[in-house]
Parts: structure tokens; C-alpha cells; sequence
């Protein structure tokens, strides 16, 4: 049996970079040995943090986000990266050069094993596939389900519940949307994108929307998901067009691609008319609602919404168990696109270390 004061669960974006606060009595555990949500975020250039960072860009409990944003924010991530490689794109996120400078920076030694279960006596047992390890204080970092071929399980929940804990419906998020018949002229475009506003409840996101044959997808898009449940969206596909006087047709004059208006004056049965008898058609392309029919699910989606409730939790502590804790993304806490979920991860495991260091 390996003993150790602290045992922490999961080596992704929350465990190590808690791990890298202590300098003796921890022990890292998991299956992988490089960190593969990391290597592949970003496309492979991990957008680690945003320029812009509050409550307002995640769901859960805002008073506990703004709490632990204020502890740790986007300016400690960017002066703890500060001698790494990295540039901000779009005017507020920030990539590394490579994913492999976050990875270098935050990796180290770990017990790899799988996780199978954890059991408090006087202390944790942690069991594994390589044995099993006596701990104090247990935090759970192991992230959540999306993105199996990483190594995502549903590890982190069912430790919760063995503990009484509570899971708040998890479902897949920041991931493309399904289709229902009426829209299925939008997989003709496969491959097409355009720049659009979308709009979910009361919030509105401008930016590319990708057209796939399995539905839509693109950032705009994968931020509504965040916030789509059932019910409708709202796109404006001509964000800031002002119509010009022109004899031109629609097709002709509109700023969309070409294949975008074949198809979508095809679906519609609308004639390709000049721009001036075509308020119809504008009024439809300035504010298309329809309901999605579903997400394309777990193996696509970059992050799950829902996870432990945080009401459950002092910080991040159990109110249940003490010396239980629980960081990072199997919180009920999820972030929108654009380095948000890996803020949280680096926010809470901070908050975490320096409650375990001062106490
Ligand atoms: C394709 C993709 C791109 C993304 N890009 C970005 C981005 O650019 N910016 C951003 O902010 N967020 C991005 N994300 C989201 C981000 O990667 C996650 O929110 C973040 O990694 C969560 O960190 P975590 O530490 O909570 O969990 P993870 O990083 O998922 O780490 C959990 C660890 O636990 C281990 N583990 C799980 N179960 C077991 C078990 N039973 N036994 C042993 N080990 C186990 C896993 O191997 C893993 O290493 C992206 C996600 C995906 C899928």
C-alpha cells in the first residue's frame, strides 16, 4: 500500500497545475501519462485563458465563480505562463504556441493506474489498478466525461455519489447541433462557414457558424450549446449589412456565400429577386428561428455541462466528508468557449492549494 498525505485524482488541466503548489507528500494519479485534453485543445494550441474573464462567461453558481475568478484570475494564468510562447488571437484569447509548452511547463511524475474506486476507514483508500493507496486528503480532478478517446470517465461522479453527493444533469456542451427536417437544407453546405450572430434566451454570441452534414457547428454555435436546452435559436445571418440601393439580385449582392443563398432560396421556394422586393427573404435571413433537434453528443463535445453540485461544497471541500475535495471541470461549473474552462480549472485548483497549504 503506498501511503501519502494528499493523493490527487486525475493529471489533466486542474490536477497538475495543483500539483504544482506542493513539494512533498502528494501523489498524482492517472491513466495517461501526457495530459490529453490539453495536447489536443486549441487545435493543438491550447487557449489557456481570455483577455475578458467573469461570472457572466460561465454557468453555475456565480457568487462561488466570481469568488475563486477573484482569487486567481486571467492575469495570474497569463504571469504564471509568462515565459512560454503565446500570442492573443481575436483581440482577447490567448493560444500557446503549442500545446506541448503547457504540457512541459505543468507535467510531472504520476502513478499511472486507473482509478477504480475510493473508500474513507480513518483515511482514504484509494483503489487502483496498481494497488492501493492510503491518503488523507483526496481531491478529485478527473474532469468530465466528453472526448472518451482521452481517457474521460465517469470516474469523478461516482466518487461523489459514493459519498452522498449529488450530480447535476450532465450533458454534452460547447458541441454542434443536430437538425430537424425543416433545417436539413444546411446539409447540403457541408464545409461552408459565414459569420452570423446567434442568439439563445438572453444571450448572443458573433461568430463563425459552421455548416457539417451532421448539422451546425462552428464557435457561435458551440457557445449557444452552453446555454441550449430545448426551444429555439435565433441566427442573423447578415450581422451589420446595410442594404445598398442596387439592381443587383439578392444571390448577387448579399455577403453570404454562394452556396449558402442556392440552398437557402431553394428551401424556401423564394425567387432570386432584386434586393429591393426581397424584404421577405431579408427579414428571414436577419432572423431565422428554429429549435435544434439534439447535440452531435458526448464524443464531440469539448466539455460537460453539469457535474458535482457545488452547493454540496464548502470551497471545495465536502460539507459530507472532510478532506474530500473536487476541482476543475467535474464541477457543476462549465465555461464558454474561448480559454473559459481552462481558467476554472487553473482558478479552482489554486484556491484549493492555498486552503491546503494554509490549513
Ligand atoms: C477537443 C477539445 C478542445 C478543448 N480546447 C479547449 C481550449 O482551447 N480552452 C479551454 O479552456 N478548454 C478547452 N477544452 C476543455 C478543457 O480541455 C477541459 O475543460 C479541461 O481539460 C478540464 O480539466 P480537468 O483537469 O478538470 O480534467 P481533464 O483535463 O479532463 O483531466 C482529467 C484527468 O483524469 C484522468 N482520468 C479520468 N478518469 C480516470 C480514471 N478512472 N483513472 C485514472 N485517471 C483518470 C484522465 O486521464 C485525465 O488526465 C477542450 C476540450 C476538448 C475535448
Amino acid at each position: 500500500m503506498i501511503k501519502t498525505k494528499i493523493a490527487i485524482l486525475g493529471a489533466g488541466a486542474s490536477g497538475l497545475f495543483l500539483a504544482k503548489y506542493f513539494k512533498k507528500d502528494f501523489l498524482l494519479v492517472d491513466s495517461h501519462e501526457i495530459p490529453q485534453k490539453i495536447k489536443i485543445s486549441g487545435g493543438g494550441k491550447c487557449n489557456f485563458t481570455n483577455e475578458f474573464v467573469s461570472k457572466e462567461n460561465y454557468l453555475g453558481d456565480k457568487n462561488l465563480i466570481e469568488k475563486v475568478l477573484k482569487h486567481y484570475s486571467n492575469k495570474d494564468v497569463l504571469s504564471f505562463f509568462s515565459d512560454i510562447k503565446y500570442k492573443k488571437l481575436k483581440n482577447n484569447q490567448y493560444f500557446a504556441s503549442n500545446s506541448s509548452e503547457i504540457i512541459k511547463k505543468l507535467n510531472q511524475k504520476k502513478l499511472i493506474a486507473n482509478i477504480i474506486n475510493v473508500q474513507k476507514k480513518d483515511d482514504f483508500i484509494i483503489h487502483t489498478s496498481k494497488g492501493d493507496i492510503q491518503a488523507q486528503k483526496v481531491i478529485v480532478a478527473t474532469g468530465g466525461v466528453s472526448y472518451k478517446k482521452t481517457g474521460a470517465t465517469d470516474i469523478g461522479y461516482n466518487i461523489a455519489k459514493s459519498f452522498g453527493h449529488s450530480i447535476e444533469n450532465i450533458s454534452p456542451s460547447l458541441v454542434g447541433l443536430t437538425l430537424q427536417k425543416d433545417q436539413f437544407w444546411m446539409k447540403n453546405l457541408s464545409g461552408v462557414s459565414t459569420k452570423a450572430v446567434c442568439r439563445v434566451g438572453d444571450k448572443t454570441f458573433k461568430d463563425y457558424i459552421l455548416f457539417s452534414h451532421k448539422g451546425i457547428t462552428g464557435p457561435a454555435i458551440l457557445n449557444v450549446s452552453l446555454y441550449w436546452k430545448k426551444g429555439s435559436v435565433v441566427i442573423d445571418f447578415l450581422p451589420d449589412f446595410i442594404i445598398p440601393k442596387s439592381n443587383k439580385t439578392i444571390s448577387n449582392l448579399l455577403p453570404l456565400p454562394k452556396r449558402f443563398m442556392t440552398e437557402f432560396l431553394k428551401a424556401h421556394n423564394f425567387p432570386d429577386l432584386n434586393i429591393l422586393k426581397s424584404k421577405k427573404i431579408l427579414q428571414l435571413l436577419r432572423n431565422y428561428e428554429f429549435s435544434p433537434a439534439g447535440t452531435f453528443g458526448f464524443e464531440k463535445a469539448e466539455v460537460t455541462r453539469g457535474g458535482v453540485k457545488t452547493s454540496e461544497l464548502n470551497g471545495f471541500e465536502s460539507k459530507i466528508v472532510s478532506g474530500l475535495y473536487f476541482i476543475g471541470e467535474v464541477l457543476n461549473v462549465t465555461g464558454e468557449l474561448g480559454g473559459y474552462n481552462f481558467q476554472w480549472c487553473f482558478s479552482s485548483a489554486k484556491y484549493v492549494a492555498d486552503d491546503l497549504l494554509t490549513n
